[in-house]
This record gives structure tokens, C-alpha cells and sequence, in this order.
């Protein structure tokens, strides 16, 4: 049988690519070594590139009884490829080490630190490695006096600087200018109206507002209290702005006009929509608006229905190019229990895949049909 050669160049750590009968080809036969075929078993000719390439190599050595001297082998082979580069791209940086020998003991180490919290399955272990790496990510954001911004107040709530706690003073640079603003107003502001600088109007690097998140996350300071809404009318008027931003026409008032039977009605035909769509992810949404619409002891949670209905909207629709699914799904299920929705639904919709229009023999439909009796 044909085959590649298994040697490595070093550096680059590329197989030779040399077609030949057995294991080298005739320029590498001489380099016979036992490290190649580790490679090559471990992860065959692809090109080490990444942590990850090491790290499987890695693995494959510890997992392998018949391989002894496992550091030994493992550091052999660092040494032996990776002559010139001592640095190592990761997820999130670039990692340089000052000499050969520091590199080879580090990667080691951390390759070993890996695999111990993956054999004992440490999550809280992992956790913390996740949370240092959100702090890298956010410090930069972190407020610092020794900088000049261009606003003196917060934008959303006109607040002085020193007037916010210290945890919410998220700060980025654009062109060199430096802004402050109140962490959860501004994703707020973002969400509703654009990623854009209020000051500037210029579009705020996708990056910034990865890391916005991450801030918010890291210093738990996610508002739960109805996004700021005084009223229904609000939060619907919130619902309706991001969902035409996904490219659905909507109306304030037609929400409005929902019942609390249909919210539980367009909820339960979403869910069973998106179970048939293979949507694992449906599940997160309208779980809390479930428990509240079942407690019938309570008559006083209707506002808070409203509120939920629109926090959980617009939880799907905030991320609506990655959930655009389950946006459709959603727009569809609102359309059969509201005649308003269902006159503005674009045609496009019906073509993708809907159990409710296309599929005549589901078991969905079934169940659709079922919902219906029963509800109404
Ligand atoms: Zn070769």
C-alpha cells in the first residue's frame, strides 16, 4: 500500500508528504524514529499547529500502556520538533518562554495539568481556569483614574463616574479616546438600539462587546429587574425593536393583546416545534414562564408573565443570527395563535421546514392538533 512518509520536518512540524511503500521514504529512512510513529498514531499526518495537536499527542502517550518513559518521550519529542520556536498559540494569547529548556518543562507541565483534570473530570478545577481567562479578557475594560476620558458622565443615566460602584465602570478606547460608561446600560443600549458609540456613532468592535458580556458575567452584576421596564408597554415596545432587527415585522400592540392562555399556547407550540427541529438549545427559554403560568394559586403574577414573555423573547432574538431557528420557530408559533402575527409573517417562512404547514404525517402534527383541542 501507498503511503506518506511519517518523518516530521522540524519547526514547522509537517509531515514529509513523500509517497512511499513503508514507513519513511528514501531521503528519511535514516531518520527512522520511534517519536514519528507516536505522531503518526496519535494524530496521523496532520501538521502540529495548535495546543490542542500537542495535547492529543500527549494524551495518546499517557493513554498508551505500552509506551514507558512517558515524559521522557513526550519531552523528546518537543525537543526534537520545536528547535527554533518557543512559543505557543493558545485559545486566547500567545505564549513565549524565554529559553528551549523552560518551554519543554512548561509545555509539559501544563499538558500533564490537562490531562490530570480531565482523567478526575474537575470542573471547579476548570472553572477557575475560566474565570482567569475572563479576567484577562476583561481587565483592560477595568476603570482607571489616571485616564482621561472624553465623556464625564455615564450616557444612559447621566451619572458622574464616581457615583457608579467601581465593579460597572466599563471603560474602552476608540481612536484613541477613551469612554466610560455603566456596564449593564450600555448592553442594554446596545441591544436595543445598535452596536454603535453613542458619542460617535461608530461601530464598536465586536471584540469590546464580547468582553462587555464577560465583564458583566465576571462581576455578576446582570440586572434582573425587568431590564428597567415601568411597564408592559415598554418591554413589548423592547420585543418588538429586536425582533425587527432580526427582520420580522411586529407591533407593540399586538402583543398587547395576548392572553395569558395563548403566551402558554405559542410557548408549548414553540417547544414542540423546536424539539422537532433537533433544537437542544430550546429548552433554556421560557422555563421560568412556564412555573409562573401553572401556579394558578397566584392572580396576581400577570404582569409578570408579560415581562418574563418579553425577557425570554428577547433572549432568543438578542442572539438571532446564531438562533435564527428557533426565531423562526418562534415567529410561527406566535403567528397561529395571533391573526395579527400571522398576517405580517413573511413568506419565506414557510419554507423553512415547518411541521405546522409542510409536514402532513408527523407525529408533531399530531401533537399540534392535540395542543389545540385542549387548550381552546
Ligand atoms: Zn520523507
Amino acid at each position: 500500500m501507498n503511503n506518506y512518509c511519517i518523518f516530521r520536518n522540524i519547526n514547522d512540524c509537517k509531515c514529509c508528504f513523500f509517497k512511499t511503500k513503508n514507513k519513511y521514504c528514501n531521503l528519511h529512512i535514516n531518520n527512522a524514529n520511534l517519536i514519528y510513529e507516536i505522531i503518526n498514531d496519535a494524530i496521523g499526518f496532520r501538521q502540529i499547529k495548535t495546543t490542542n495537536d500537542i495535547y492529543l499527542i500527549f494524551k495518546y502517550i499517557y493513554d498508551t500502556p505500552t509506551i514507558y518513559i512517558k515524559e521522557g518521550i513526550f519531552k523528546k519529542i518537543l525537543k526534537s520538533l520545536f528547535i527554533k520556536q518557543w512559543t505557543i498559540k493558545t485559545k486566547y494569547n500567545y505564549i513565549t518562554y524565554q529559553n528551549h529548556e523552560l518551554f519543554i518543562n512548561e509545555i509539559f507541565k501544563l499538558n500533564l495539568n490537562t490531562y490530570k483534570i480531565e482523567k478526575n473530570n474537575d470542573l471547579s478545577f476548570l472553572i477557575k481556569i475560566k474565570n482567569f481567562m475572563n479576567y484577562i479578557s476583561i481587565r483592560n475594560h477595568l476603570y482607571k483614574s489616571n485616564i482621561t476620558y472624553t465623556n464625564e458622565t455615564d450616557p444612559f443615566t447621566f451619572d458622574k463616574f464616581e457615583e457608579i460602584p467601581f465593579k460597572e465602570r466599563f471603560i474602552f478606547c476608540e481612536d484613541n479616546n477613551y469612554y466610560c460608561f455603566k456596564a449593564c446600560d450600555f448592553k442594554y443600549f446596545i441591544r436595543t438600539n445598535g452596536n454603535w458609540n453613542p458619542y460617535t456613532k461608530k461601530i464598536i468592535e465586536p471584540k469590546v462587546i464580547n468582553n462587555l458580556e464577560k465583564f458583566i458575567d465576571y462581576f455578576k452584576i446582570n440586572k434582573n429587574n425587568n431590564n428597567n421596564w415601568k411597564t408592559v408597554e415598554q418591554a413589548f415596545t423592547d420585543v418588538s425593536l429586536i425582533i425587527q432587527k432580526i427582520g420580522f415585522y411586529t407591533n407593540m400592540q399586538w402583543f398587547l393583546k395576548l392572553s395569558k392562555i395563548q403566551i402558554r399556547n405559542i410557548i408549548r407550540l414553540f417547544r414542540v416545534i423546536s424539539l422537532r427541529n433537533n433544537n437542544n438549545n430550546h429548552e433554556e427559554y421560557f422555563r421560568d414562564l412556564m412555573l409562573l403560568i401553572f401556579d394558578d394559586n397566584n392572580n396576581d403574577n400577570n404582569n409578570e408573565i408579560y415581562y418574563s414573555f418579553a425577557r425570554n423573547i428577547i433572549r432568543i432574538f438578542e442572539n438571532g443570527d446564531s438562533n435564527f431557528l428557533l426565531c423562526c420557530n418562534f415567529m410561527k408559533s406566535i403567528g397561529v395563535y395571533s391573526n395579527d402575527f400571522y398576517n405580517s409573517l413573511p413568506e419565506w417562512l414557510s419554507d423553512i421546514e415547518s411541521p405546522i404547514i409542510i409536514n402532513s404525517n408527523s407525529l408533531t402534527q399530531n401533537l399540534v392538533y392535540l395542543i389545540n383541542i385542549i387548550e381552546n
